[in-house]
């Protein structure tokens, strides 16, 4: 039941594309898979004595059993493949010829086309070459075309013990199996092409993260910032969204740094980030605003944003950063400024500013509005 559950959950894994399957065992599959269809094959023509089919289908189960045990292990995807081709090549016309078109042998040679494109997509051996496929393609049709011609001129050398309804569930058999093939590829196909959706997605996410974030406290750096502000300009003027600015800076941080050395000062940036962080509402925005001054983005007015400056700037003066055996303490001083109508950013960020400075010029660790 375990293995059952775990064989259900591997294979939707792999479906999802969550759970990358081996070039190696996919490779190693697909040979084995052919030669247990060959198997079958064998079985067939042997109980119908058609002697050459049945010696040719046995070689080839002994041919994929060792290209499969061979080729896939030493990486040589592209090999396996060309093997597979040229034996579907040979064999399908040859059953065909000998046995006649009725057969349902040609069906298989459809199938060798997805494979091309499939593993020009996803084998690097193939080169990613877009050519190729539709070689591999042309030769396959050629082939198709030409036997057809062929068996129209040339009767079946074996027709005996086969009867209608024979035909019929022989025709029915390689077109199932030549069905599965093409479902089969489409499938790694979705696989290969969700697999590389994930990738680029989670690349995405990463990149998008080194552009927007400051890397050592992971606030929001000054491009994205600016974004921001902007759109909270467009939903004032649009909407009358009241925002305001509150830019803090930390005291005396030029002496922790002279005192403690640089590290800790950087420890101290994260722990004051963090702090600042878990003490604003969630639709704000805080930045990075430049070496140790952080601006946070308030939706509301200086009366909404002043007691969450206050807060920061409490819990900010209550906390302690540990330096080796020192526990340091800092405190922060606050400016804010209201967004008025007519405000050109900078004017914002200028009366923020001055409010900084006035709390500087007051005493310190304290919130100017
Ligand atoms: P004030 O109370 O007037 O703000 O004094 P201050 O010493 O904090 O002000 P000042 O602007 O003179 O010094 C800021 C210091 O912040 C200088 C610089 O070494 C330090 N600093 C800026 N960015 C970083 C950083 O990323 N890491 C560390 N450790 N220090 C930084
Ligand atoms: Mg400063
Ligand atoms: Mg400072």
């Amino acid at each position: 039941m375990n293995i059952c559950k775990r064989f259900i959950k591997n294979l939707t894994d792999v479906l999802t594309g969550k759970r990358i399957l081996p070039d190696v065992n996919k490779y190693r599959f697909i040979c084995y898979a052919l030669a247990f269809v060959h198997i079958a094959i064998t079985v067939r023509f042997y109980s119908l004595h058609y002697t050459i089919l049945y010696v040719y289908n046995f070689l080839s189960v002994i041919f994929y059993l060792i290209i499969g045990t061979i080729l896939p292990k030493k990486g040589k995807f592209y090999t396996a493949y060309l093997c597979c081709f040229v034996e579907i090549l040979i064999h399908s016309p040859l059953a065909t010829l000998l046995a006649g078109w009725e057969w349902g042998y040609m069906i298989y040679i459809l199938a060798l086309i997805p494979v091309a494109f499939y593993l020009s997509y996803s084998t690097t051996q193939f080169g990613r070459n877009a050519v190729k496929p539709f070689v591999f393609t042309f030769i396959a049709m050629c082939v198709f075309i030409l036997t057809r011609i062929l068996s129209v001129y040339i009767d079946p050398i074996y027709t005996w013990r086969v009867y209608d309804k024979n035909l019929t569930i022989a025709y029915n058999l390689n077109s199932a199996l030549a069905f599965f093939m093409l479902i089969f590829f489409s499938v790694l196909f979705t696989i290969e092409i969700r697999r590389n959706e994930m990738r680029l997605e989670s690349q995405n996410r990463i990149l998008s993260d080194v552009s927007s974030k400051d890397p050592l406290t992971g606030l929001l750096n000054r491009r994205s910032i600016d974004v921001h502000l902007k759109e909270a300009v467009e939903h004032f003027k649009s909407k009358g969204e009241i925002f305001s600015v509150v830019i803090g800076d930390i005291d005396d941080f030029k002496m922790v740094n002279d005192t403690y050395g640089h590290n800790v000062g950087d420890d101290i940036l994260v722990n004051v980030a963090d702090i600042i962080c878990s003490n604003i509402p969630e639709d704000a925005k805080v930045c990075r605003w430049g070496g140790e001054e952080i601006l946070i983005l308030i939706h509301g007015s200086v009366q909404t944003a002043a007691p969450i400056a206050e807060n920061i700037r409490k819990a900010i003066s209550k906390s302690r950063t540990k330096a080796g055996d020192a526990l340091i303490g800092v405190t922060m001083t606050f400016g804010m400024a209201e967004y008025q109508s007519g405000y050109a950013m900078t004017k914002l960020i200028s009366v923020a500013d001055k409010n900084l400075y006035k709390g500087k010029n007051e005493g310190k660790n304290r919130v100017i509005a």
